[in-house]
């Protein structure tokens, strides 16, 4: 399998960086994967003379260890690392040949600091766009930490084990044999996960803030950087830096920019708040707002941030449809990113609940890979675009099931199938298939507030136009707010919006 022409001048070029000699141990059969794997190998080794390749015995074939001379560093890829996972390979190379990661110095004392034995494996699909970031940050954990060791295992590659060890969602990561997570990790957040980042008395023994912003999306990025920009002294406190932007493909409305993906904007997003003196509290979940002295934030693990003034831009998530099954087979057979997931359903009968753009989308798609597609949708018509609407009648293999509520999701260890009622005649169907995807739209982050701030019937918080909530001192902004609309650029004008309200309330107060 030869690489395309551009591919092979960009590597060429990446190669040029290593800094010192790589061993790459090889443990391949006479299976095709392993042809093809040995074929890329090939080329590396055509490519740089500071890369050598010698067999092994590895636990399984094929794969492939990526090594310093007389040091194993413990990344191993199983599978061939092409598609969203070629970069995860670039990288490796380049970091075990002593280029140093980009990370944070204090992640990577973190990662140096943890004590123990850590085997990681983590189950990938090459056309994943979530799952080269937690493979990345697996693998600078082990080039950073002899104690930490990781595979990347192509699930199509590795079919059976995939089955065995129940991976219906990628990236599914392992530690030590038990599963360990599932969906997009941050480096951050894995350390975090074994015990790594600051105490919670770290946290309370903060300095006041003047701005304290909640959420770090595009919306309290924007916050963050506005208020900073006043000279206010400002933080943010983020459970997952990115926000829905981190679970975006392709990003083509984003005005200025003709196209993006979702990872390289939120990257771009931290990287513009870094600019500014903002104190960054990843990982922290608020759980409480309360009104004293100072608005006060309260953590998930107790710390209570003060501050004068709060901007709330928690976002939203996906809707859950609520029904048996679907919490008992999360990531077994229910999912809800057809981008990451879909390929783990190459050849099975998956179904879509929610006719709207969004579910429309995720049945075209799937169809190209399924070998069938149910449509469910609960009202009497789809919602979403003619034009998306025609492309799916035109497949073949979908079905479109309106006026159907979903009752259950049934299945014994992983799904087997979806029943639902048609509202017109009120009898119940059963159809029998692998996977649901469910496609229902939003809801607002606001369950932490309690009744502290006005929200709608929805959830969403009110505000006025200088992005003001009922409580003097507390704002919001973004797609947890009752703006209309809920984009990028809406969200990012909204942080933009509250950040001036809270600066003209200091001001005045
Ligand atoms: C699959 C998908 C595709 C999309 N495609 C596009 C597109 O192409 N173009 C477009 O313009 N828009 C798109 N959107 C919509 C867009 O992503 C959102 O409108 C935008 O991200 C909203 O930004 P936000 O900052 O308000 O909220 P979010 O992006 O939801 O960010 C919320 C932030 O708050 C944090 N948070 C939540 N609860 C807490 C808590 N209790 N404590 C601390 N932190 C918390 C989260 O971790 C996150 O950092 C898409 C959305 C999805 C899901």
């Amino acid at each position: 399998m030869a690489l395309d022409k551009e591919i092979k001048e960009q590597l060429k070029q990446y190669l040029q960086l290593l800094e010192g000699d790589v061993l790459i141990k090889v443990s391949a059969g006479s299976d095709s994967v392993s042809q093809d794997m040995l074929a890329l190998l090939d080329e590396l080794v055509g490519m740089s003379s500071r890369i050598s390749v010698e067999k092994a015995e590895l636990e399984r074939t094929p794969s492939f260890s990526v090594n310093r001379p007389g040091e194993d560093t413990g990344i191993v890829f199983a599978g061939v690392p092409l598609g969203h996972e070629f970069t995860s390979l670039v990288l490796a190379l380049l970091q075990v040949s002593g280029r140093a990661p980009k990370v944070d110095q204090q992640v990577i004392d973190d990662i140096k600091a943890i004590h123990g034995e850590y085997r990681f494996e983590t189950f990938v699909s090459l056309s994943c766009h979530n799952c080269p970031d937690v493979v990345q940050a697996l693998n600078v954990m082990s080039v950073l930490n002899p104690g930490i060791s990781h595979t990347m295992i192509d699930g199509a590659a590795f079919k059976q084990e995939a089955e065995s060890r129940d991976v219906m969602a990628v990236p599914s990561v392992f530690l030590n044999g038990e599963f360990f997570g599932g969906g997009r990790m941050s480096i951050e957040e894995i350390v975090a996960k074994l015990g790594g980042g600051p105490s919670a008395s770290e946290l309370s023994d903060k300095e006041p803030f003047d701005v304290l912003v909640v959420g770090g999306g595009p919306a309290g990025a924007s916050a963050a950087i506005y208020a900073a920009r006043k000279g206010l002294r400002t933080g943010i406190v983020a459970e997952r830096f990115g926000g829905q932007v981190m679970d975006t493909v392709g990003i083509e409305n984003f005005i200025s920019v003709k196209y993006t993906e979702g990872p390289k904007l939120a990257a771009s997003l931290e990287e513009h708040v870094k600019e500014y003196n903002v104190d960054i509290m990843k990982l922290q979940r608020a759980k409480s707002l309360a009104k004293k002295d100072w608005i006060e934030v309260e953590l998930e693990n107790d710390a209570v941030l003060r501050s004068k003034t709060v901007i709330i831009s928690t976002g939203a998530r996906w809707r859950n449809v609520g029904v048996p099954g679907e919490a008992e087979f999360k990531n077994k057979g229910v999912a809800y990113c057809p981008h990451c997931d879909g390929p783990l359903y190459a050849g099975k009968r998956v179904a879509v609940i929610g006719g709207g753009n969004s579910g429309i989308e995720a049945a075209i798609d799937l169809a190209g890979i399924a070998s069938h597609v149910t449509v469910i949708e609960f009202a009497s018509e789809l919602k979403a675009d003619a034009v998306l609407q025609d492309r799916l009648y035109s497949l073949p293999n979908t079905t479109v099931i309106k006026n159907a509520q979903t009752k259950e999701i049934t299945g014994t260890d992983k799904v087997n199938g979806i029943t639902y009622i048609d509202r017109e005649s009120g009898s119940e169907h059963h159809v029998e298939l692998e996977g649901v995807f469910v496609q229902i739209g939003l809801v607002p982050n606001t369950e932490w507030l309690g009744d502290t701030v006005e929200r709608t019937r929805m959830g969403e918080i009110v505000i006025d136009n200088r992005g003001a909530t009922n409580v003097p001192g507390v704002f919001a902004a973004g797609d947890c707010t009752n703006s209309p609309y809920k984009q990028i650029i809406i969200s990012m004008g909204s942080g933009a919006t509250a950040s001036l309200g809270a600066f003209d309330y200091l001001i005045r107060n």
